[in-house]
């Protein structure tokens, strides 16, 4: 994810200030910069709405060691996608395949070299970049251009989570195209696609935040899924979708706060 500044974000986990300052010096002019001083704060700031791009992560910190916070990292859906780079002063090999074996991306010893840990990090943040692309690509429902079903179950998943631990309510509406099926029969499965095509982008368009989504279900089934509103707001959705600009009655159903 990028940030207003359109740069991608670098997280800096280490208990040792001096660290942070070498690391947060070098790479400041080129990314937007988080840091941490200890494993909670950095769990905190990637699973945040503007999660970092990769994370630079020391081994030795009281608490919370740095093999932890990469674990819980890992097993979280919203942050196991986020590189993972340990930058330490455990040089053993066996230290540093424990590393690599609970998921991290690279692992790089102490004393480094700036340049070379700059190029890693560019070169780790460059196929991130291409694996998100691919991973977005086949997220997109080939019909409608939408979200798929894939993306909606992941969405799901991580909203739900966001919102359990905020308790702030999430709501869902599904809905459906009323009498598809007549229409498909009348004027032909092409123009069906068609206005399928229409009706989920209409949808679209209609969402009002950045982290609403609007996916399609299946068949001529479309869902919405919006976090932070409450049931009322959840039915201002539906009345912005009233009988359709195409000319077929939409049910809005399942609403579910
Ligand atoms: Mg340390």
């Amino acid at each position: 994810m990028k940030n207003t500044e359109n740069k991608q974000i670098v997280l800096i986990v280490d208990d040792a200030p001096t660290n942070l300052k070498v690391l947060g010096t070098a790479l400041k002019d080129t990314y937007h910069l988080k840091l941490a001083t200890n494993g909670e704060e950095a769990l905190g700031l990637a699973i945040s709405k503007n999660p970092p791009d990769i994370i630079l992560l020391d081994i030795m910190m009281p608490d919370m060691d740095g093999y932890e916070v990469c674990k819980k990292l890992k097993e979280a859906p919203e942050t196991r996608d986020i590189p993972v780079v340990f930058i330490t002063a455990m040089n053993e090999e066996k230290d540093e395949e424990l590393g690599l074996q609970l998921g991290a991306i690279d692992y790089i010893t102490k004393p480094f070299s700036i340049p070379i840990v700059k190029a890693r990090v560019k070169n780790h943040l460059e196929l991130k970049q291409y694996r998100d692309m691919l991973k977005e690509n086949s997220m997109i429902d080939g019909l409608t251009q939408i979200a798929n079903r894939r993306r909606f179950d992941e969405t799901l998943l991580v909203e739900w989570n966001r919102q359990k631990r905020h308790s702030e309510p999430l709501s869902m509406l599904m809905i459906d195209i009323d009498f598809f099926k007549n229409y498909n029969d009348t004027y032909g499965h092409l123009q069906g696609d068609e206005c399928l095509r229409q009706i989920a982008q209409t949808i679209k368009k209609g969402l009002k935040r950045s982290t609403d989504l609007a996916a399609r279900w299946g068949g001529g089934r479309v869902c919405l899924c919006t976090s932070r509103h409450r049931p009322y707001s959840s039915h201002k959705y539906r009345r912005n979708y009233p009988n359709s600009h195409y000319g077929l009655g939409t049910s809005a159903r399942g609403l579910t706060c």
